[in-house]
């Protein structure tokens, strides 16, 4: 039995488990999307957090639509991945901390493991793009990946100035959670 199960793994072709993975990041970016929007509608008191958040929902809206064309072109499918992501993104919105009295802080944090998981997934894609010789989907991953890393940089770099501004409000008697 193990050893069937072994032959039909081995039978799985490249090109396969690249739109496979394709699919996946597919929806990966769809619930980006969905936390990007809550995230930039409840910021009132951090412009320049929620300045990043939009500029980065455009990317990730741009992201989305390259990544459907060529999943298009590829003769589309669904994603085994989607309702674990759909449950993920419940999850880290819970974590999220949406209408807690720290939502800004918590955020910014799920947002920081998100950009992190999104830099995996196109770093692995890449690499299965360039094993299966789709240099044409290798660059987009790539492109894409840049996209990522710069957003996890900048929550990396503002972080303590968002955890200060947070807390000096706060300590005001000031709305700080959002
Ligand atoms: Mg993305
Ligand atoms: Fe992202």
């Amino acid at each position: 039995m193990a050893q069937m199960a072994k032959t039909a793994e081995m039978m799985e072709s490249k090109e396969d488990r690249l739109h496979q993975w394709l699919r996946d990041a597919h929806a990966m970016e769809e619930q980006a999307l969905t936390m990007l929007n809550a995230q930039a509608q409840r910021l009132e008191h951090y412009p320049e957090l929620r300045n990043r958040i939009e500029k980065h929902i455009q990317e990730t809206e741009s992201q989305e639509r390259r990544l459907r064309e060529l999943l298009e072109q590829n003769g589309g499918g669904t994603s085994a991945m989607k309702d674990a992501m759909g449950k993920m993104t419940a999850m880290m919105q819970g974590m999220s901390g949406l209408f807690a009295g720290d939502e800004v802080v918590k955020g910014a944090m799920a947002g920081y493991v998100f950009e992190h998981l999104e830099i995996a997934s196109y770093r692995a894609l890449a690499a299965a793009a360039a094993a299966a010789g789709d240099t044409r989907t290798e660059q987009l991953c790539e492109s894409i990946l840049e996209e990522e890393e710069n957003m996890a940089r900048w929550l990396d770099e503002h972080m303590p100035q968002i955890v200060e501004t947070f807390l000096e409000r706060e300590a005001r008697d000031m709305t700080a959670k959002r």
